[in-house]
C-alpha cells in the first residue's frame, strides 16, 4: 500500500461528517489517503487495501 494518512481540521462550526469512501465508516479525525484513488477518504489503510484487491479480482475474473 501507498498512501498517506491525514488529520482532519475541522473548524467547531462544521457539522458536515465524512464518511469512509469504500466501507461508509464515520471518519471522526484520521484518514487515509490512497495514492491509487486520489480525492477519495478511507477510514484506514487496510480499507483501501481491500477495495484495491476488489478491483484485482474483478479485472482477473473478467478475463
Ligand atoms: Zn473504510
Amino acid at each position: 500500500m501507498s498512501g498517506q494518512q491525514h488529520i482532519l481540521e475541522i473548524p467547531w462550526h462544521e457539522t458536515r461528517i465524512l464518511n469512509c469512501f469504500f466501507c461508509g465508516r464515520m471518519i471522526s479525525r484520521i484518514y487515509w489517503e490512497d495514492d491509487e484513488f486520489p480525492d477519495k477518504k478511507f477510514c484506514e489503510a487496510s480499507c483501501a487495501d481491500v477495495k484495491r484487491s476488489l478491483i484485482n479480482h474483478a479485472q482477473t475474473g473478467a478475463q
